[in-house]
């Protein structure tokens, strides 16, 4: 293969055929395709875009590029959810276990926080001893015993897409929808899935602040997932202020586990609630949205949901006590009150300056592969439309030292701000589906 000519018709703007990128994604996933040549194609796609027909052979070719996950007859219908991440969104974290519960198969596969966004598997590891690195084999055995797992990518899990996204994150190439999509997709499609449920987060907090971009998004993951034997929906969800009110590792596990005992704030349980109807809907565990949300809510109510959660704690290393007991996850050493300076109407609690204040307190990184700091970040109980007084407490800081409650107190002031009248254009918490 000539990889120098290909990226040169990719560059003026040509199709390549199918052939030429499997033959592409076969020297990206054998290092015969060097990382000069591949980050001159992923900009070239980025520029250029890709037919449909390049997508579904990149796709295709990328979930190929390493093993799939395959189940045998006994498992229930596999479901998973992916999220294009905000910030205080701990939806994983309650829906895999509440979904097992209902009697579906969960294999979920999630990221870890980059930029301003959280991520799962940053989120479970605040969890002492609870392992995310588990083998596919081991991933396949937990399913088939437990109904569901939480787990980062695996080595033998698409490769190719493990490389190209690093080179994407190290070359401005990430923002690229048919990139996005084949990298997600691929991913999804190798789980061996049933069903897949998107959640497209939407508003200033997004990864795709566009409503018109997060659509495309969809459709073409949606397009992808139909044409493949998974069925996929979305729904577009706000992500113009944070989702619940823990914002922080720790501090998100926590309310994850109390949102499961049935005690999470509202809008968390909202959106939720409805990505686990569309997940129920899926798997064919019920016929309409109303049983589906009856299933899910009784499925908390009953505690079979934390029990769900504890086997799986318990299943990946972790104690499964802290279910119960969500206070013994890492503590910060140091909390602030942060109280409203004014009479008024919360008008905005911006997510990235929040998100990016978690990175600040040590609680995000700005690079792959940075330590972070599980205990650090804040709990904001301030919602757009709320209507608070000048005194009023409307969020804790958690931080190391003195220095960290500083950052706190200046983002907050930077994030919540408060005005004279209700404010308008906050967007639904759970907006359009499309797709199904
Ligand atoms: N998450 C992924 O897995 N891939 C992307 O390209 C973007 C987000």
């Amino acid at each position: 293969m000539l990889t120098g000519a290909l990226i040169a018709r990719k560059r003026d703007g040509q199709e390549l055929s199918p052939d030429e990128w499997r033959a592409i994604v076969a020297g990206v996933t054998d290092g015969s395709v060097t990382d000069h040549q591949a980050a001159a194609l992923l900009m070239a796609v980025f520029f250029r875009g890709l037919s449909p027909a390049e997508l579904d052979a990149l796709t295709d070719a990328m979930r190929d590029s390493g093993r799939r996950l395959a189940f045998g007859d006994g498992v229930p219908a596999r479901v998973d959810k992916h999220s294009t991440g905000g910030v205080g969104d701990k939806t994983s974290l309650i829906l895999a276990p509440l979904v097992a519960a209902c009697g579906l198969a969960v294999p979920m596969i999630s990221g870890r926080g980059l930029g301003h966004t959280g991520g799962t598997l940053d989120k479970l590891e605040a969890i002492a001893g609870f392992r995310t690195d588990l083998t596919l084999d081991e991933v396949r055995r937990q399913v088939e015993r437990i109904g569901c797992v939480m787990v980062g990518q695996t080595d033998d899990l698409t490769p190719a897409d493990r490389r190209l996204y690093a080179l994407r994150d190290a070359t401005g190439t990430v923002e690229a929808i048919p990139l996005i999509a084949a990298s997600i997709m691929s991913k999804k499609l190798a789980e061996g899935l049933q069903g897949l449920v998107l959640d497209i987060k939407q508003g200033s907090g997004a990864f795709l602040p566009d409503r018109a971009r997060g659509l495309e998004l969809a459709r073409t993951m949606i397009a992808l997932g139909a044409a493949r034997g998974c069925p996929t929906v979305a729904l577009l969800t706000a992500m113009d202020r944070p989702l619940g009110h823990a914002c922080g590792n720790a501090l998100e596990t926590e309310e994850a586990l109390l949102a499961l005992r049935g005690e999470g704030p509202g809008d968390l349980l909202e959106v939720t609630l409805a990505l686990g109807v569309e997940m129920l809907l899926a798997g064919g565990a019920a016929a309409a949205a109303g049983e589906a949300r009856r299933r899910l809510e009784e499925t908390i109510a009953s505690g079979a949901a934390a029990d769900r959660c504890r086997a799986l704690i318990e299943a990946q290393g972790g104690n499964p006590a802290v279910v119960d007991d969500p206070a013994s996850l890492p503590q910060a050493p140091e909390s602030g009150v942060w109280e409203s300076p004014r009479d008024g109407f919360v008008t905005t609690v911006a997510p990235r300056t929040i998100g990016a204040a978690i990175t600040a307190l040590g609680g995000g990184r700005r690079k792959l592969g940075d330590a972070i700091d599980p205990a650090v970040g804040f709990v904001i109980t301030a919602k757009p439309g709320q209507r608070v007084a000048r005194g009023e407490p409307l969020a804790t800081i958690h931080a190391r030292d003195d220095g960290g409650l500083a950052v706190g107190r200046k983002a907050l002031a930077e994030a919540i701000t408060i005005g004279d009248a209700m404010p308008t254009g906050v967007l639904p918490l759970v907006g359009e589906r499309v797709g199904g």
